[in-house]
């Protein structure tokens, strides 16, 4: 454990941010909560009790949780909104436009919270409270600000997670099935293949989020996009759609992350003086290259002792 980190907090302090963890049995809470300006909110968490704000970075289960959805204090972009009327029946918050400000009152607080794609998957995006910047999971951070505090992710936070997507391989496809994860990864590529002309259908429940996203899916296509599970019933050419190496399909490197490279680009242009890896696995060797950076770091764990 870093043993600055009563300091750091305490610093923090200075941008009206103070991170915790809500515990829950004898754990936590998913991901994390702060204070800011003395408003309670909730990043990618689950549903606050009393008025308090959920901030939704995106619409991947590990992200928004079912109840947020109900939470009419939760705040999600349109696309994000519209992904979670197809999985939980409904949201009842409070929905923008990436790239709007936001503007939230609790009690004699106003606030303002401007939002960012970070192209992640459809309706991703990051929201920035005064000097303090909450990613979500990132694709491409060349829209994102600078900032003096970034909060971000490290799905891919160590050094053997570099690639390049292969994305002249996968327009090179015909006539195959594509294994790729329902929500957001097959809307992504369903979009890619389509602006190159290709006619694509998909299965299951990404066909629905398709249909409802605009995205022009047709029934039965030259490509097909199914979930990676249900490759193994397909007959012809299959790939996986993944920059994970666990599957036994022929692999395209498509991913919806940065890589550990993409970690450490994003950094430089964010230009932070701290930074909170809040998902993911930050590793040393990262950790010891954002400080090489000139950064204060911290990881969720880090956390798990404050209380609010
Ligand atoms: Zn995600
Ligand atoms: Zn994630």
């Amino acid at each position: 454990m870093n043993s600055r980190i009563p300091e750091i907090v305490e610093e923090l302090q200075s941008f009206d941010f103070y991170p915790f963890r809500r515990r829950w049995g004898s754990g936590f809470r998913p991901h994390f909560s702060f204070k800011y300006r003395s408003v309670v909110w909730h990043v990618d968490s689950s549903r606050g009790t009393a008025g308090e704000v959920n901030l939704i970075t995106h619409a991947h289960t590990d992200h928004y949780g079912q109840r947020n959805a109900k939470n009419p204090f939760a705040l999600a972009s349109e696309e994000t909104a519209t992904i979670l009327e197809v999985c939980c029946g409904g949201f009842s918050g409070r929905i923008f436009r990436v790239g709007e400000t936001v503007r939230i009152r609790k009690n004699e607080t106003k606030v303002k919270v401007k939002t960012y794609p970070t192209h992640h998957m459809h309706g991703s995006a990051a929201f920035m409270l005064g000097d303090v910047l909450i990613t979500g999971d990132v694709k491409d951070y060349r829209d994102l600000p600078k900032c003096r505090v970034l909060v971000t992710e490290a799905t891919y936070g160590s050094p053997e997670f570099v690639f390049e997507d292969e994305i002249d391989k996968l327009l090179s496809v015909d006539r195959a099935a594509l294994g790729a994860y329902p929500i957001g990864k097959s809307q992504k590529v369903a979009q890619i293949l389509i602006d190159a002309g290709k006619n694509v259908s998909v299965e299951g429940k990404a066909e629905a989020i398709c249909r409802r996203l605009g995205i022009d899916v047709c029934d039965s296509g030259e490509v097909v996009i199914t979930s990676p599970r249900e490759l193994k019933n397909k007959a012809g050419r299959k790939y996986v759609l993944t920059a994970q190496k666990f599957y036994s399909f022929p692999r395209i490197v498509v991913s919806d992350h940065v890589d550990y490279r993409g970690i450490l680009e994003m950094v430089e242009h964010c230009d932070p003086e701290y930074v909170l890896f809040y998902h993911g696995r930050a590793s040393e060797m990262l950790v010891q290259e954002v400080k090489e950076m000139g950064c204060e770091v911290l990881t969720l764990e880090d956390l798990n002792f404050l209380s609010c």
